[in-house]
């Protein structure tokens, strides 16, 4: 008997009346759970819960919604191994990494306690005779948040701390594929003191997301997630008339000009390639060497590292990297190395034939390296979300940089070189959200904001940091005035400073 993974709605774990989905561990390809799918009835339940407490929350003091947050802080703290013993039972990602991602999502937690300074408005004395202006930020109520497989704590992190700060209750959807996570995160948050309603997990699949999508009561949707269905959650949202933001897919370039530093630029591009398998929205699966000469240098460091790679269970502290999420998914990636040697690509390391003793039934595929790839290959054009690189000569900066603005994503990219002109060229006319000089994966810290632009990114505002208290609150423009002794009769023009 699997075990069964529930919803945790107003602070209890509920199975619901819904249906069912099996949960497996990659590395075995075994069935590890089963995980309830909600229906319309939790989500009721949950927004109901929420609902109820919504106005007892909004009225709690940001310094005590900032002290609930640093007891949740200390307790990922002591329990960083519990959960990313989880999240590698489940995703496959090896654990060192799935640390690494609780760490960047605590740094969330981090920022949002600063609640009482996040929260501060803005006032202006005397905007007129005797009359002042406050600016304040209020809560949006109940928010929901949908997030996608391959950070199943940092991405809900990116989320609701900043929610949960801002005075609102939050409701999240975690991918169905490793769903264990976010219950551990609901606990917690309970066990640091969260009144019960405050914050509830919903899990399941594309009914339980259209029915936070069509809840009156729930104010916004933050979504993260593959492009068509980040498109479908703006377009449902702002037909329902929420607030939304959706973080859809990538396809992260990487320049290395000719002045670059090989040696660096080759460690930068393995990292950033095959760690975690490639299933990264900040990975970087296109590399563009300017020149031949520098592409013939780069594939010749290239390759044996790839080579190289150690691929193994998670939970194997001398694997690099692990296997992918599920065997759909691995089949998938095969699907796109077999595309792009039938259209013509080079296949300078073949992952494909990978197998490991013990895990015969894994989802492992080793790392694969394309040469000579072209912007009209579908291997160039679509997101594999795998430890597949395709490098694409340039014949100059001029081409790379057309290449990346021409791209359908634009959520990262980066340039390798020593040349400064060159890299305030690129960091200024490139059109993508989150730039890196000589850093392979610019992602944010946690006070500045994460999100890319084009189709990586549906709605104004990104993630986290200023933009993230911004989704979260929304503003209300107090004029006043106490007019001792002043009467100045009935206006009837718009009132303007005399
Ligand atoms: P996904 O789009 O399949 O699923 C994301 C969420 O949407 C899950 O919770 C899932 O249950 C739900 N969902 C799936 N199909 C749905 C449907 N038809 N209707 C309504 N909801 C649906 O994405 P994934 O495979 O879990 O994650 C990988 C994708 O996420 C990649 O494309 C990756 O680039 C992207 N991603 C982007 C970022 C970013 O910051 N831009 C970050 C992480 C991941």
């Amino acid at each position: 008997m699997s075990k069964v993974i529930a919803h945790f709605i107003n602070g209890r774990l509920v199975q619901g009346q819904g249906r069912t989905a099996p949960v497996f561990n990659p590395a075995t390809g075994a069935q590890s759970g089963e995980v309830c799918l909600a229906t319309a009835v939790e989500v009721r339940a949950a927004v109901q819960a929420a609902e109820a407490v919504a106005p007892a929350w909004a009225a709690t003091t940001p310094l005590k919604r900032a002290r609930i947050l640093n007891n949740f802080l200390r307790i990922l703290d002591e329990r960083i191994d519990e959960l990313a013993a989880v999240i590698t039972a489940e995703h496959g990602k090896v654990l060192s990494d799935a640390k690494g991602e609780i760490q960047r999502g605590m740094e969330v937690v981090e920022f949002a306690t600063a609640a009482p300074q996040l929260l501060k408005g803005e006032v202006t004395e005397n905007v007129g005779t005797q009359v002042d202006s406050m600016s304040l930020r209020q809560p949006l109520g109940v928010v929901a948040g949908i997030t996608p497989f391959n950070f199943p704590a940092m991405v809900p992190m990116w989320m609701f701390p900043v929610a949960l700060a801002c005075g609102n209750c939050f409701i999240l959807k975690p991918s169905e594929r490793d769903p264990s996570a976010a219950l551990l995160l609901a606990q917690w948050l309970k066990e640091a003191g969260l009144p019960d309603g405050v914050f509830s997990v919903i899990q399941g699949d594309k009914e339980a997301v259209d029915a936070l999508l069509h809840d009156p009561d729930i104010q916004a949707v933050s979504f993260v997630g593959s492009t068509p269905i980040a498109r479908y959650i703006y377009e449902t949202a702002a037909r329902t008339g929420k607030r939304c933001q959706a973080l859809g897919g990538a396809k992260n370039h990487m320049i290395v000009m000719p002045d670059a530093d090989l040696d660096q630029a080759v460690d930068a591009l393995m990292g950033a390639a095959y760690g975690s398998a490639g299933e990264r929205c900040m990975a970087i699966s296109v590399a563009v060497p300017v020149g031949e000469a520098t592409a013939d240098a780069l594939m010749a460091k290239l390759e044996p590292k790839v080579r190289a790679l150690r691929v193994g269970p998670g939970i194997d502290p001398e694997a690099e990297m692990g296997p992918l999420v599920t065997r759909q998914h691995l089949d998938k990636v095969r699907g796109y190395i077999d595309a792009g040697v039938a259209e013509g690509a080079r296949l300078v390391v073949d992952g494909r034939g990978l197998k490991l003793q013990g895990y015969e039934n894994g989802n492992f595929i080793g790392g694969s390296l394309f040469d000579h790839v072209t912007p009209d290959m579908t291997i160039y054009k679509e997101e594999i979300f795998g430890p597949v690189l395709a490098v694409a000569r340039a014949d100059s900066y001029a081409t790379a940089a057309k290449w990346i603005n021409e791209h359908e994503y634009g959520n990262g990219t980066a340039i390798f070189t020593r040349d400064g002109d060159a890299a305030r060229e690129f960091a200024h006319q490139i059109k993508v959200g989150m730039v890196g000089i000589n850093v392979p994966i610019p992602v944010p810290m946690a006070f500045h904001s994460f999100g890319g632009w084009k189709s990586s990114l549906f709605g104004d505002l990104h993630m986290h940091g200023p933009e993230g208290v911004r989704f979260y609150s929304r503003l209300k423009t107090i004029t006043s005035r106490w007019p001792t002794g002043i009467r100045a009769g009935a206006e009837f023009v718009m009132p303007t400073m005399k």
